[in-house]
């Protein structure tokens, strides 16, 4: 019987998460339309999928209605780094409440199921360690993050009040830091900035003591269950922490980083941004039960992949438009 192909938007289909996304919809034979007004995408991180003929490619801003038909719908569409979240904050709340609220019309118009890629931030700077779905954080309404984090918290608000009330099939992931290739290489994150400094054989920039915690999922591990979870019955809603329990220092993240470039890089300090988390780990044990899902690909694993990634960018030029530029400066 001739089946019609799952036709499938991803919103921030551009950018590094996105644009991983986008291809394994593809491989599995949707019809992806990727929308983006490329704030911190590129078109580099898609160039490879624009000769298939089931990707469309549109140039928009989620702040502005969109009308497409759809059956299922991904809203990635947000800057994620604190330098670019905090570029312009306003932007960034808007980004994440007209977004959602734009998308949650689309989704109820079309009944298309909707996934939001909602974060660990929404824990803020976690009292409760590691973080379950059920803590409800510990976030400053008014710091230098709170665009990125309160918007993200109102994305959810609205996707429940979208379910509770319209009946709109939704799917609201917490994704913890996730990096790997196709990561801007300028967009200050940690592992990014990192492997950029000790290729380059530059200071690694330790923020405050470097005992801060954080935990590492690769992008392979982090598509896969984000895909699993939108598979899902429709009474599964959420929200599910998605992201690698495994829990480092940022210090010997730094440390591990030098050891696998073989970079003669010096790790110096510089002052902790206001209201950075102290610690955060995932819990991901409703993950593992619902979607028989655990990350496969630990650190070392994947810190050797991104590195040859950035190695072959910043020596080649191939690829991300700003590390070109980076490269050439
Ligand atoms: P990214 O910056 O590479 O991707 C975001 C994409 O959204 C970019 O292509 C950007 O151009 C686009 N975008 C931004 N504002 C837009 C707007 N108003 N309209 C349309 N497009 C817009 O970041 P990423 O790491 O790929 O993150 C993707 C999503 O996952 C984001 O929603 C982010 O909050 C979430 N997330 C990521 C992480 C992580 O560690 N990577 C952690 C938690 C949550
Ligand atoms: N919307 C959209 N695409 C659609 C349907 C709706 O972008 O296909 C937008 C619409 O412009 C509205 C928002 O989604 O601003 C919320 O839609 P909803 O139907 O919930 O609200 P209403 O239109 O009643 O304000
Ligand atoms: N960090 C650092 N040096 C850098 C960039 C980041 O020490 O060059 C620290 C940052 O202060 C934070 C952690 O690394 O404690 C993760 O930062 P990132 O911006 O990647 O993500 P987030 O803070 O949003 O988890």
């Amino acid at each position: 019987m001739f089946r019609e192909k799952t036709r499938v938007l991803v919103t921030g289909g551009a950018g590094f998460l996105g644009s991983f996304l986008c291809e394994r919809l593809l491989a599995q034979g949707c019809h992806v339309i990727c929308a983006d007004n490329y704030f911190t995408g590129s078109r580099d991180n898609i160039a490879h999928l624009l000769d298939n003929p089931y990707f469309e490619v549109i140039r928009h801003d989620v702040t502005i209605p969109l009308y497409v038909e759809v059956d299922r719908i991904f809203n990635l569409a947000c800057p994620a780094s604190p330098i670019h979240y905090q570029f312009d904050p306003v932007q960034t709340t808007k980004t994440s409440v007209h977004g959602a609220i734009n998308m949650l019309g689309l989704a109820k118009r079309t009944k298309a199921r909707i996934l939001q890629a909602s974060t660990s931030e929404v824990y803020g700077d976690p009292a409760v360690h590691p973080q379950r779905e059920e803590y409800w954080g510990n976030v400053n309404p008014i710091g230098p993050r709170a665009c990125y984090d309160e918007g993200k918290r109102c994305a959810e608000t609205l996707f429940f009040d979208y379910h509770r009330q319209h009946g709109v099939a939704i799917k609201v992931i917490r994704i913890f830091n996730t990096y790997g290739p196709r990561m801007h290489p300028r967009d200050g994150r940690v592992v990014s900035n990192f492997i950029i400094q000790a290729l380059a054989g530059e200071p690694i920039t330790l923020y405050g003591s470097g005992e801060q915690t954080r935990s590492f999922c690769y992008v392979d591990d982090l598509i896969d269950g984000m895909i699993r979870f939108m598979d899902t019955g429709e009474e599964h809603v959420g929200p599910l922490n998605l992201g690698n329990p495994g829990e480092f220092t940022i210090r010997e993240l730094a440390e591990a980083v030098i050891r696998l470039t073989g970079s003669k890089s010096k790790l110096v300090h510089e002052p902790l941004p206001a209201d950075d988390p102290k610690q955060r780990r995932p819990d991901i044990t409703r993950a593992g039960e619902l979607l028989d899902w655990q990350p496969a690909v630990q650190l070392e694993e994947g810190l050797t992949r991104t590195i040859a990634y950035f190695d072959r960018l910043l020596s080649t030029g191939t690829g991300h438009a700003d590390a070109r530029r980076a490269a050439e400066r």
